[in-house]
């Protein structure tokens, strides 16, 4: 396998860092303290057909593949836009995968072309307060009433939904002891997000301000059985299916941020003068740095095997947990270097450093945390008993 850039890898990255390049360093910690949603930059990307990299041609996207959209993100997260630039045009990319793969041919010309415009904006609400991580146990319930389903029930989590008028949704059809197996039961939708039927709550958090996360109280919500997603019961299905490449996106952007703090911290190395020489000359600070570099290359290397690996229609199960895994962790060690490689100063907003090592934290916890990565390996590579 060759995992070198070709040159339209490197003139995706060169177009989103002239792209990003529009957004200082200063808007983004603008727009983290003030939590304001960047549409603007959103925006920008939507106008320059990028949110359809990796949607199907006919309806107005471009075509590529994982490895293409997870250059894209990283590209972003390597630019001052950082996680937040990202996860403001994440769902536009991948999230709809199971609109495209499942979706029939009416839904996917409605659905698709706003988002790849940019003029809709979506949300994704699967986590609930009382599963998390067990998505098979929740208990959102959508009941069928003629030509509608009627739901009622709790999320939590929901990024975007703050500004997003679309929400593709999870809710149970079926209770656990109608269906023969646990899997079943689940059904997906993609319809209007009504105001007037779901309540959104803010939640704080430690990062990307700007990109909310909410609760949802969704009390009588109506959806057109035209808006469900393939067959009743078998959401779950085709929410896994676009796990893989979710995982891929997840491990680019981490490598970015990480690539991001260690651009910034050996700038500052060579820079910074204490006892009349540049702190990079000592090797305490060097080596971290250094290794950093060695992590994160080698992290990225697992990103692009499991990319390739998708684009090839070839199951990568192990290549894309292990991916999200490592780039998350050696993102994180890579921004945490750079905070203690600026001292005193990584502490300070302005230099940015604290606002990528709290970014790429998210990315070591979510979507997948790293414990239940660990039980995949375990399970489906080493051949461990189920632990869960
Ligand atoms: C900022 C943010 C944005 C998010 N955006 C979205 C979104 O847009 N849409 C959405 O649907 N969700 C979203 N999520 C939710 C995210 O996917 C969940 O947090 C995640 O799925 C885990 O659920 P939980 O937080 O309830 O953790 P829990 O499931 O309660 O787990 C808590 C801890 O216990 C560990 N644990 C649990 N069971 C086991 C086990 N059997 N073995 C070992 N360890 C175990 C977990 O690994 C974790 O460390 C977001 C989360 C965050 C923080």
């Amino acid at each position: 396998m060759d995992f070198s850039l070709t040159p339209e890898h490197h003139a995706i990255r060169d177009a989103i860092f002239k792209l990003s390049a529009q957004f200082s360093d200063d808007y983004w910690l603008k727009k983290d303290a003030e939590c304001d949603y960047p549409l603007d930059f959103h925006k920008v990307f939507a106008d320059a057909g990028w949110l359809g990299i990796a949607m199907p041609q006919e309806y107005g996207g471009a075509g590529l593949g994982i490895t293409e959209a997870a250059l894209m993100v990283q590209a972003v997260c390597e630019s001052s836009a950082g996680g937040q630039g990202a996860s403001s045009i994440h769902l536009n990319i991948f999230g709809l995968n199971p609109v495209v793969v499942f979706g029939n041919e009416a839904q996917k010309r409605r659905f698709l072309p706003p988002l790849i415009a940019g003029s809709d904006r979506a949300c994704f609400s699967i986590t609930e307060p009382n599963s998390g991580s067990n998505t098979l146990k929740l208990k959102t319930k959508a009941v069928r009433e003629g030509n509608e389903y009627v739901v009622h029930g709790e999320k939590v989590w929901t990024s975007s939904a703050q500004v997003a008028n679309k929400i593709l949704l999870l809710a149970r059809t079926q209770e656990p002891h109608e269906v023969s197996k646990s899997t079943l039961g689940l059904t997906l939708f993609y319809t209007d997000l009504d105001r007037s039927k779901v309540e959104i709550r803010r939640i704080e958090k430690m990062s990307r301000g700007s990109i909310d996360a909410n609760q949802l109280f969704i009390d009588g919500l109506r959806i057109p059985v035209e808006d469900r997603i393939g067959e009743e019961g078998k959401g779950f299905e085709y929410i896994l299916h676009g796990l893989n490449p979710e995982r891929v996106l997840i491990a680019a952007e981490a490598i970015g941020l990480g690539r991001n703090a260690l651009q910034r911290a050996t700038k500052y190395a060579k820079d910074r003068i204490v006892f009349d020489r540049p702190i990079g000359q000592n090797q305490g600070v060097q080596h971290p740095l250094a290794e950093a570099w060695m992590k994160l290359e080698t992290a990225n290397l697992m990103m692009l095997k499991a990319a390739t690996l998708y684009d090839q229609g070839q199951p990568c199960g192990a290549e894309a947990n292990t991916a999200k895994f490592m780039c998350a962790e050696a993102g994180f060690e890579a921004a945490q270097t750079a905070v203690f490689t600026h001292g005193g100063y990584g502490y300070a907003k302005e230099f940015h450093v604290e606002r990528l090592m709290r970014e790429v934290m998210l990315f070591r916890l979510a979507p997948v945390s790293p414990q239940l990565i660990k039980c995949f390996v375990a399970e489906k590579v080493l051949g461990l008993p189920r632990s869960y």
